[in-house]
């Protein structure tokens, strides 16, 4: 079988919205209710897709707002990232477009690999965005979409799977090692 691949993938967006939970909740199968909303930490997790191992390695970072200096060092040498808001905030959802508009900017690409993920979604009574407004927003992006549940474990792996196929297909299929 072919070795696996190293990717490297950043979770981004607001405060609060959920990048920790996702990223903790993908790695170690569990929801962690208080987890500290200030620090940047790295998780590894290896994945099969498609008959492929990926050994990620996953940047939960402290997060950002529409103020924020896009760091560097997100940009040198992560694969792809998940952008982040809660179905719950508006201006959470405002917040991951800055990010992205960012993010293009710094790097100068036409398009790089994102996942946009619509989270918190067993807050029925909290939500404010639609599904089909993430929706719009991705065909939009050209990107995966995905509404999920970091409580409840909706959706959680399948973010992180549709991003790998994201950046092989940016890839060009994966000749990059
Ligand atoms: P981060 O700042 O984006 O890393 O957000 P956290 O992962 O620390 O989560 C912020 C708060 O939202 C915490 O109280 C979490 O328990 C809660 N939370 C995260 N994901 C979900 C979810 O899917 N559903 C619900 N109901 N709460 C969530
Ligand atoms: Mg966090």
């Amino acid at each position: 079988m072919a070795p696996p691949k190293q990717r490297k993938v950043a979770v981004m967006g607001f405060r609060a919205v959920g990048k920790s939970s996702l990223t903790i909740q993908f790695v170690e199968g569990q929801f962690v209710d208080s987890y500290d909303p200030t620090i940047e930490n790295t998780f590894n997790k290896t994945i099969k897709v498609r008959g492929q191992e990926f050994n990620l390695q996953l940047v939960d970072t402290a997060g950002q707002d529409e103020y924020s200096i896009f760091p560097q060092a997100y940009t040198m040498d992560v694969h792809g990232y998940v952008l982040v808001y809660s179905v719950t905030s508006r201006k959470s959802y405002e917040v991951v477009q800055v990010i992205r508009d960012k993010l293009l900017d710094l790097t100068g690409a036409q398009n790089v690999p994102i996942v946009l993920v619509g989270n918190k979604t067993d807050l029925h009574m909290e939500r404010v965005i639609p599904q089909e407004e993430g929706k719009g927003l991705a065909d939009q992006w050209k990107c995966p979409f995905a509404e999920s549940s970091a409580k409840e474990k909706e959706s959680v792996n399948s973010v992180f799977q549709q991003l790998i196929m994201e950046i092989e297909r940016q890839n060009g299929g994966g000749q990059q090692k």
